[in-house]
């Protein structure tokens, strides 16, 4: 029995839907799937509007672009994140700026506005950064595992600063504030990802959302190789090929008509790990925020005095899959010369946590495995 960190479930219609838009012939970028997807996607999230996209990525890189980001800006990031948060800064040649994190894994907004205050200045209207003369031009803030960053305290500074906000909600798909404001719907634009690891997903694929429909029929547009004319191909600006395809979509529509049912069954799960490990000495379980309403996509354990390297690769041999989660960005070989500010925590917290495994099929006696495995090692690996 092997026990994957994290697995699709496909139990739904997805199989019908597909088939369906097979027997179409709407295989591509065009469909009534992506639009339906789209639909649904705004429906469930109470914006206004969505574009389906090829990935998170491309979302990102997408949202980055319509926000103004360009040659020799800077964006600010946190240094704990998937890489993907951080690449697409640099597709458009601008520089990333790397944060800490707090105690949700989420940035540390208080260090980032500390860093504003010793390091920035506005003139005209516009955030520089000092030393380097460059324009803080945006934040891209990472929705980690599904929890919620502070968002109230954020959007204060975009005000006060004009910086935009990016949300990378790729991990956040169901995940809400208590007055039922959506991860992905604070910044001006939210992106999402349906990568075969995310909570739900189109096997690959991305979903952009913005309160600014103008933006976001852009992005729509420069998804869809810039096609101001399409009989014609006049292409009055440099586009992508990064639309959603319909196929894609019809996983989608299937997929989200799951997503409650998945979130109670990881809510369930989680709350059944916390019950199980909760006299395990060294061994914390980390809370999502307690005003939100997670997607409790992804479950963290932090080990205290242990090397978990070799708790993982124990917990392999018992063919569990577990994970730490990310090297910090900032240390990774293209970004060891950007500017960082008072990274202190994340080090910490990515020496001493593990995901472990959350799939929302996964059952109690799985996880009676997991625990009995990992309490074992526990007692002799110190
Ligand atoms: C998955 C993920 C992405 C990228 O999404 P893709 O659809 O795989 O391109 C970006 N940021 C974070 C934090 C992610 O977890």
């Amino acid at each position: 029995m092997f026990i994957p960190l994290s697995e699709p479930n496909l139990k739904g219609n997805e199989l019908k839907y597909v088939t369906d838009a097979i027997k179409t012939e709407w295989v591509s970028t065009g469909g009534a799937y992506i639009t339906e997807f789209e639909r649904n996607i705004s429906d469930y999230l109470k914006v206004q509007d969505a574009v389906a996209v090829q990935s998170g990525t491309a979302g990102l890189h997408l949202a980055l672009k319509e926000a103004g980001v360009g040659q020799g800006d800077l964006v600010i990031v946190p240094t704990l994140t998937f890489i993907a948060a951080v690449n697409p800064i640099k597709y458009l040649g601008a520089e990333p700026v790397f944060m800490d994190c707090d105690d949700t894994l989420c940035m540390d907004i208080n260090k980032v506005e500390k860093f504003i205050e010793a390091q920035c200045k506005m003139v005209a209207g516009e955030l520089y950064h000092i030393e380097s003369k460059q324009i803080i031009r945006a934040v891209v803030v990472v929705h980690v595992f599904g929890n919620l960053a502070d968002m109230e305290h954020l959007l204060k500074l975009s005000n006060r600063y004009n910086i935009a906000i990016i949300e990378d909600a790729t991990e956040a798909l169901g995940t809400f504030d208590l007055d039922g404001r959506a991860a992905g719907n604070f910044g001006q634009f939210g992106v999402f990802s349906f990568n075969g690891n995310k909570i739900i997903t189109t096997g690959g694929g991305g979903m952009v959302v913005s309160k600014d429909n103008i933006k976001l029929s852009h992005i729509k547009y420069l998804s869809t190789q810039a096609k101001d004319d399409a009989l014609n191909y006049v292409h009055n600006e440099i586009g992508y090929n990064y639309r959603m395809t319909n196929v894609q979509a019809a996983i989608g529509v299937a997929q989200l008509e799951m997503l409650e049912n998945f979130i109670k069954v990881k809510q369930d799960n989680y709350n059944y790990y916390k019950q199980v490990l909760k006299d395990v000495d060294n061994l914390k379980i980390l809370n999502f925020r307690p005003d939100i309403r997670p997607n409790y996509w992804f479950y963290s354990i932090q080990l205290m005095g242990y090397d978990i390297d070799e708790v993982i690769s124990q917990l392999q041999k018992y063919k569990i899959q577990t994970r730490p989660i990310w090297r910090l960005i900032h240390e990774q070989l293209p970004y060891r010369h950007n500017i960082k500010f008072e990274i202190e925590k994340a080090p910490i917290y990515a020496n001493s946590v593990i995901n472990v495994p959350c799939s929302s099929n996964l059952t109690k006696l799985n996880i009676d495995y997991v625990c009995e495995k990992l309490i074992e090692i526990l007692r002799t690996a110190k």
